[in-house]
């Protein structure tokens, strides 16, 4: 067997994790950006895992269900250890709706558990805070979730959303230490870095950080984004323009995107979503080339540019208080 570069792992805050540098999303499998058959699926999960790929993102939320199951059925088959990989999932967010009450949260986890087939994840996060009560996370949700690990279901506490304010609202409020890691999304790629500004404060409360969402979303790919993108026209259309300015050069928007998220190493991993084997090679082997032989800089010049005028253009989300 031959040992050529593997992907890097980073320390997860003061968590003690070390994740891959690029993490498995698991929304994919839930058929969120079109469909997945069920041998696609786990195919993509084991040939990440093969790769050096030890973090897995997913959400009941996702598919209604189906990524947890699906990734569950991967997961069973690994033939790995538990402690060789490292699983989130998040509660709150449902297809029903948003509950982010200690009841539910504390039910969901036990639903969670039996589709992933394990008896415990290592991280679960309160999904998409944004849409709730932010006071309730703060005084009912996490001290719900501190009773999941001191129970052994979970090892680790996150919160998850897209406006970069929820963040420091939940984290100036909470006991420290309370809120292990975040995971932002949309934040931290080509398009828009503004993550970046956050990192010395969550750094400061010992917040772990994931970043999600290299390709927004779909916004930085050869085929475009899904019909529910909520980009603005303008955004949408100039990223279609970066990707054919790529493609016509010989290169490849996602890889670039990609390498993009990937340089800063005060994000721990780069969770993309991924649904085939294809996609789970060529990004490895983005990382891996980024590690090694750095990166073509005058491509991300020219993409750079052509995405000047949207620059940290984002989108509302959540309940907006006046
Ligand atoms: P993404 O930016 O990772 O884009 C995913 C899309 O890009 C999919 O259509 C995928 O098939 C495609 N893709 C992946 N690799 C490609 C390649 N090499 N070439 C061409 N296309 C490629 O967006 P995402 O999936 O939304 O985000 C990644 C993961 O992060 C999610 O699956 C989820 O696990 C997590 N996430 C969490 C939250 C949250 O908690 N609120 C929000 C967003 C994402
Ligand atoms: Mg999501």
């Amino acid at each position: 067997m031959s040992v050529g570069p593997t992907l890097e792992l980073r320390q997860l805050g003061h968590t003690g994790l070390s994740l891959s540098c690029i993490g498995f999303g698991a929304s994919p499998l839930g058929n969120v950006f079109g469909h997945v058959s069920e041998p696609d699926a786990i195919a993509s999960v084991h040939l990440a895992f093969r790769l050096g790929i030890n973090f897995f993102d997913t959400s009941p939320y996702y598919g209604g269900t189906v990524s947890e199951t699906v990734l569950g059925k991967a997961l069973r088959s690994l033939g790995a250890p538990r402690e060789k990989f490292i699983v989130s999932t998040k509660c709150g967010r449902y297809t029903d709706g948003f509950d982010f009450s200690a009841d539910r949260v504390t039910k969901s986890i036990d639903e969670s558990l039996e589709r992933l087939g394990l008896d415990y994840v290592d991280i679960l996060q309160c999904h998409d805070i944004e849409f709730g009560d932010l006071d309730q996370i703060v005084n009912e949700t996490i001290p719900a979730l501190q009773k999941l690990k001191e129970a052994g279901k979970i090892r680790f506490i996150g919160i998850t959303g897209l406006p970069l304010g929820i963040f420091t609202y939940v984290l100036d409020r909470v006991p420290p230490g309370s809120v292990d890691v975040i995971l932002s999304y949309c934040h931290y790629g080509i398009n828009d870095s503004t993550l970046e500004d956050l990192l010395p404060y969550l750094k400061s409360k010992g917040a772990g950080v994931i970043s999600a969402s290299p390709l927004s979303m779909g916004l930085l790919t050869e085929n475009g984004p899904p019909e529910w993108h909520p980009a603005s026209q303008e955004l949408k259309s100039a990223c279609r323009a970066a990707a054919a300015h790529c493609k016509e050069k010989g290169k490849n928007i996602s890889k670039i995107a990609l390498q993009y998220s990937l340089a800063n190493k005060e994000i721990s991993s780069v969770l993309v979503g991924m649904n085939s084997i294809r996609q789970v090679e060529e990004n490895v082997a983005a990382a891996i080339e980024v590690a090694t032989v750095g990166k073509d800089e005058e491509i991300f010049k020219e993409v750079e540019a052509i995405l000047e005028p949207v620059k940290n253009q984002t989108w509302p989300s959540g309940i907006q208080k006046s």
